[in-house]
Parts: structure tokens; sequence; C-alpha cells
């Protein structure tokens, strides 16, 4: 966190100290806010923002699914987006904008109050740590994974990361890194805040956004750059029990890019470390973001 950056809010830049809201905000006493994470990278061309267009689809997606009107068009809030960063000249940064019901009337029923919408920057470098090559320690987790049954799971909405913190502090009450969630059906859906893959004899396998999964930007993209790599790979239902013996499990989010598991319930998985495919699609992930792959620029949105 950088305490001396400004935010944006509802078209006004504020400084980090003073982006304050009502204690009484319905999306604080009732969690209707949606949001997005979006990364902000560092290329020989200045910095450029990654796949900002499919973040601002899926943001005015989720706002969509819960009824919200905002202020802004999709286009002011990308400039907004860019204005922030330069604003702040920053080179490297995670971006979160949320939209969130306000202060006004209280009760459930959110839409008499204003639709508002901040947009503040942050360096997270490495939002799980790991060492060098070494995989995260995971569990599975004993919550289950919402389904679209009660929630709009691909809104990215607050109220889901209840059921992800919930996941997360088990995880981390249990002394490992990181919570594998599992769906009503008792299949393998993704991480707390990042979907999932799996590599066995070569096949790198993931589940569908049917599975209850978000339709995760980087697990798009990953997904393209293994067809660029000429890596097959299939989309289908996971068990538990297949991560036990799959040749390497990783994890792929904004926050957490692309991010392998050495451990799951005790058992190793890739001698606990970063496997063959894993790396493969790390090193080329990383050329990518960094605009140094001429045909994946068009994911870049570059700020100067
Ligand atoms: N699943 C969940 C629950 C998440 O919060 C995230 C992070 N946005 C992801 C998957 C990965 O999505 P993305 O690659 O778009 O960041």
């Amino acid at each position: 966190m950088n305490d001396k950056s400004k935010i944006w809010m509802d078209g006004k830049f504020v400084d980090w100290n003073d982006a304050k809201i009502h204690v009484l905000t319905h999306g604080l006493h009732y969690a209707t806010a949606v949001f997005e994470g979006i990364r902000c990278y560092k290329t020989k061309e200045g910095p450029a923002i990654f796949r900002l267009e499919e973040h601002m689809k899926r943001l005015l997606n989720s706002c969509k699914m819960y009824h919200m009107t905002l202020q802004y068009s999709e286009k002011d809030l990308t400039e907004a987006i860019i204005e922030t960063i330069k604003i702040n000249k920053i080179k490297d940064c995670y971006i979160r904008p949320i939209c969130y019901y306000g202060y006004g009337k209280m009760g459930v029923n959110p839409l008499p109050n204003k639709v508002s919408t901040s947009i503040a920057l942050w360096t997270w470098e490495d939002h799980i740590h790991t060492v060098g090559n070494k995989g995260m320690r995971v569990i599975f987790s004993s919550w289950t994974r919402i389904d679209s049954k009660s929630l709009p799971i691909h809104a990215k909405a607050t109220a889901n990361y209840a059921n992800s913190a919930l996941a997360r502090i088990e995880a981390i009450k249990s002394g490992v890194d990181e919570a594998i969630m599992l769906n009503m059906s008792g299949m393998v859906v993704e991480g707390t805040a990042e979907n999932i893959f799996m590599v066995k004899d070569e096949i790198l396998i993931t589940p569908p956004i049917t599975s209850g999964a978000l339709d995760g930007i980087t697990r798009s993209s990953v997904l393209s750059i293994a067809e660029h790599l000429g890596i097959n790979f299939q989309i289908r239902d996971i068990s538990r029990d297949e991560l036990y013996y799959a040749d390497e499990v990783f994890l792929t989010g904004t926050a957490a890019e692309i991010k392998s598991i050495g451990e799951i319930d005790k058992i190793i998985i890739s001698n606990g470390k970063t496997g063959k495919i894993a790396t493969k699609l790390q090193n080329s992930y990383y050329q990518i973001v960094h605009g140094n792959n001429e045909k994946f620029k068009k994911w870049l949105t570059y700020i100067n």
C-alpha cells in the first residue's frame, strides 16, 4: 500500500488517507458491491494494462447482475483507470475498481442507494508468498464453494468472497498457504481467488466455467498461450483424487499470476516444485505481460 498515492472516487482524485466512505454504506452491510482485479506491467514502451477490455466487460456484467446503474460508461471507467495510473506515476501495479451501493437507506433492498465507484492502485508483487520454484502447500477446504443456485457466481461480487475468506482462513490456520474448493457436486472448482489447472500425461486440464469457477481472464490467457505453445488441453470436470496423483497442479489469477502447488493435503505433487509445463507457461506469460511477444501485444493497453 502506498499512502502517498491518489484514489479515484466518483470522478475526483482523493488522497489515499482521505478515501473514506460512510459506515452505513449499503455495500459494507449487505455485500452489495462488485469489483475487478487488474494488473499494469512495466514494459519497454511504458506501463501497459493487461487485458483491460476483458476486465471492464466483466465488471459491467457484474454490475448488471446486481442491478446497478452506474454513473459512468465503460469508456469513462477505462479512461479513469488510465488517468489514475498516470497521476500516480506508477509503472507496475495492481488496480482495484469497485462499484458499490452507497449510503442512504438501510435495509436489504439496495436499489434506493446511489452506486458509487472508486479505483485504487497498489503494488502487489507476491500475493501468496513462495520461495523460488517451490510450490504452495494447500488443503481442500471443508467449505463448499457457493454456487449459482444461491448467488450469481460469475459476478465478481464481494458477497462471494466471504466464502473465499473462510476457506483462506481455514488454510492459514491449518498452517498452509491456500485452499482448493469443491463445488456442490464434490468436483474441483478453483482456489479462493484463482482458477485451477492440472497436468496429466502432458495434457493441461481445467474445470469448465459451468463447474462454478469464475471466468478467469488469466485462465483464458493460459488456454490461449497453451494453444500457441502446442500444449494440448481439455476443459472438463476434475475430481478431488485426480489432483493427488496429477503430474502438476497450478493456480492462475491476476494477483497470483501462475503459481504452482507442491503439496495437497500433505501429498507431494511434482516434487514440491513448479513443473515443466507450468514453467513453460509462466515464462511465456511473463514475456507477454511485459510486452515482449508481438503476437500477444493486442492484450496490452499502453498508458503513454
Ligand atoms: N476465481 C476467483 C474466485 C477469483 O477471485 C479470481 C481472481 N479474480 C480468479 C478465479 C481468477 O480470475 P482472473 O484471472 O480474472 O484474475
